[in-house]
């Protein structure tokens, strides 16, 4: 395989570690938390927090455009998806939080900010239709995805995680988005070519499985490292060939092979 190698600090200084938690940016700015806490979870896209979550919504996607983030498409998503819907009750109140969260069995849904980069940045000039998520977790990014995709799979490797994601996006009634329990790192065989593919989980090197799905011209996102992580972006210039572009520090939790029952 040849890979072209260029390194991008994509106009993005990082200054210093300040965040450390999973499925986050490492230099991202601490906002604070303005909203109301201890409200139900249960009600949907546009209740209550004890303030209304579409206001909520609002500031986080003037957040996210502040912070560079500025495709019209992903950001109208994340005004969309309610986020709060995707975590546990006691941290519903968090939900729109520039911050990652725990979902139960040592992941974590990503930081905002972590899931609009990684989706804008395989929004090439023709957007990609089929789109392949690695790490579905509770389902939020794949909601999200779901809203600027034609085609959405995700694969997840925790049972647990991969049930809860389905009833999540059963709720919002996002059944077009196909999930698999099974281990992303070999892709979806039967269903690539993926015009894009997004992965939720940091290996030492990006699977070549994923990359020989993606379709010529196709643009995967990953973060590459163990205790340093950097986003990469890879497109794919011809049969056997890819081009490698190196973007922000992150944090993400880690890209494990098998499947858990
Ligand atoms: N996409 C999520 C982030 C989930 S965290 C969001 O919306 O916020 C990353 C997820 O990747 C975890 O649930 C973890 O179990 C999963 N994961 C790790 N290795 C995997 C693999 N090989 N195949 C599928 N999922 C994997």
């Amino acid at each position: 395989m040849a890979v072209k190698d260029s390194r991008s600090g994509v106009g993005r200084g990082l200054h210093g570690i300040t965040a450390s938690n999973s499925n986050t940016r490492i230099s991202a700015t601490r906002i604070p938390n303005r909203l109301a806490s201890g409200s139900p979870v249960a009600a949907l896209a546009s209740e209550n927090l004890g303030l209304n979550s579409e206001r909520m919504r609002e500031a986080m996607v003037q957040r996210l455009h502040a912070q560079g983030i500025t495709h019209d498409q992903v950001l109208a998503a994340m005004q969309l998806i309610p986020r709060h819907v995707f975590v546990d009750q006691a941290l519903a109140s968090r939900a729109y939080d520039d911050a990652s969260l725990p979902i139960g069995h040592g992941q974590t849904i990503s930081q905002p900010w972590v899931v609009a980069r990684m989706i804008a940045a395989v929004c090439n000039a023709t957007m990609p239709a089929r789109v392949l998520e690695v790490g579905t977790g509770c389902g939020y990014q794949a909601a999200v995805m779901a809203k600027v995709f034609a085609q959405v799979h995700s694969i997840e490797r925790i049972r647990a995680l991969y049930d809860t994601a389905k009833e999540h996006l059963r709720l919002l009634r996002l059944t077009k988005v196909r999930l698999v329990h099974g281990d992303g790192m070999l892709g979806l065989p039967s269903v690539a070519p993926f015009d894009a593919i997004v992965v939720a989980a940091a290996g030492i090197r990006i699977p070549q499985a994923l990359l020989a799905q993606l379709r010529i011209g196709g643009v995967l996102i990953a973060p590459e490292g163990t205790s340093a992580q950097r986003l990469i972006r890879v497109t794919r210039t011809g049969a056997s060939s890819w081009d490698r572009q190196e973007l922000e520090e992150v944090r993400f939790v880690p890209l494990k092979a098998g499947v858990q029952t």
